[in-house]
């Protein structure tokens, strides 16, 4: 058994995890970063780097060397809602640094984040750990249990943080209570190969079915929306008829759903939306989906796990350095970001109701007349756009980069 002790651990090395790592670091913060796959070279969910998190980059002086790695500038995201179009999302008007969604796969946008702690001393990421329990005492969480190739390890911290995702263990191991608030669907994932003159639309619906198309430049990353529970039932009847249903959606994918040979080219994805009712208990925090999981709808849980993990470190950083900590900060966190979540997944609600209508319907999707009289006017679109590229209360950074501060240059 091998025993160590920190300022913060962090479990999960997500987008939550990674960027409060990487802001407490440079604040001055001993931060360890756990995560429990060997690389981030994985299937995650979703590519989107949102406006808000673009600006972020931007108010830490890096966006410029982010904006080299190889990445999509998406302007606007179309859909075709039965033989409609409509367009979810205007970047054009955002007054943010960036107008644009910059579509990058999500392992080099982790591997960024990494490269950028990396640069702090304070920042340590151990890959291939995986936590397993929490140890407490006196009724505080005083530091997690893994496991790890080398055998089981033990580390205590001041603060430990759920930053684990949607099958978070330590939220599991907390005993903090968790709301569930119900998603109706889960999601086929797949590839397709992408080709010139593609169109450029991003999602389409019809007959109670979406597919979503990330452009990852060579292949289409495709999300395929089917209700809860019927993932076996469609795998029963074949591989045919499934890429049937995705042609009937995207007929220009009718020559390359061959590419799908079998149900292994398939990989299905639960949807799950919940939230803790206390994002906290002493020694403890979760943030990101391990306290909201957040449905893919609108492709905003990145931004909302970017957003907390700005707003958790804006409190932490000050009473962790001087070790002050209390659960008044834990509480003021979840405070600060219990409302955007709640609107967020209310919101999300209501587009997956107006894009994607009932998942069981079999007609063709007509939209609801007050959608359509609305999609006339800006209004709609912008309050979308706005939704989606910078959401509800958008966070700074307020946390300093004391290297920089104190005229230390961290090594490099
Ligand atoms: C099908 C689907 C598609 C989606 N598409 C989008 C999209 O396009 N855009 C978007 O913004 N959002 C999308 N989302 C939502 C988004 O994926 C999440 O909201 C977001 O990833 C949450 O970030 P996180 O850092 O909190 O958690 P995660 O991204 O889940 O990261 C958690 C990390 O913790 C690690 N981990 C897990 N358990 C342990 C453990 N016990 N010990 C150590 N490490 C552990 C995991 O390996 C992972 O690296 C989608 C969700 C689904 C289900």
């Amino acid at each position: 058994m091998s025993r160590s002790r920190g300022t913060c651990c962090i479990a999960g090395g997500g987008p939550a995890g990674m960027m409060l790592g990487y802001l407490l670091a440079r604040a001055g913060i001993e931060v360890l970063v756990l995560e429990k796959h060997a690389d981030f070279l994985r299937d995650f969910r979703g590519d989107t780097i949102h406006p808000s998190t673009l600006e972020v980059m931007y108010e830490l002086g890096v966006l410029e060397e982010f904006l080299k790695r190889p990445h999509q500038e998406s302007r606007w995201a179309r859909a075709r809602i039965g033989d409609e179009e409509i367009v979810l999302g205007d970047m054009t008007h955002l007054r943010t640094q960036c107008r644009f969604m910059a579509m990058m796969p999500q392992w080099d946008f982790l591997d960024f984040l990494a490269e950028q702690g990396r640069r702090y001393p304070t920042f340590h990421l151990r890959m291939q750990t995986e936590v397993t329990g929490l140890i407490e005492e006196q009724g505080r969480i005083v530091g997690i249990r893994g496991n790890t190739p080398a055998g089981p390890v033990e580390i205590r911290a001041d603060l430990v943080v759920g930053a684990d995702g949607r099958n978070s263990a330590v939220r599991d191991c907390s005993g903090l209570m968790v709301e569930e608030v119900g998603a109706p669907m889960d999601v086929l994932w797949m590839r397709v190969s992408r080709r010139t003159g593609d169109p450029d639309l991003i999602a389409y619906s019809d007959r109670g079915r979406a597919l979503v198309l990330l452009d990852r430049g060579s292949y289409w990353q495709c999300g395929f929306s089917v209700p809860k529970g019927t993932a076996e039932e469609i795998q029963a009847k074949g591989i045919e008829q499934f890429r049937a249903g995705i042609v009937q959606l995207a007929p220009f994918l009718l020559d390359r759903v061959t590419e799908l040979q079998g149900w292994n080219d398939v990989k299905l994805l639960t949807v799950r939306v919940d939230r803790l009712r206390q994002w906290y208990r002493s020694g403890l925090l979760c943030i990101g989906d391990a306290a909201h999981a957040m449905s893919p709808v609108g492709g905003v849980g990145i931004n909302l796990a970017i957003q907390d993990a700005v707003a958790a470190a804006n409190i932490l950083a000050e009473p962790l350095r001087k070790s002050i900590l209390t659960n008044r900060d834990l509480a003021n966190i979840q405070r600060r970001r219990e409302f955007p979540t709640r609107i967020t997944q209310r919101v999300q609600a209501l587009i997956r109701q107006q894009v994607g209508g009932s998942l069981d319907a079999s007609g063709p999707r007509r939209l609801p007349w007050i959608v359509r009289l609305l999609e006339h006017t800006t209004l709609l679109r912008r309050m979308r756009t706005r939704f989606i590229g910078v959401g509800i209360r958008p966070e700074h950074v307020k946390t300093p980069d004391i290297w920089t501060a104190s005229h230390i240059a961290p090594p490099t």
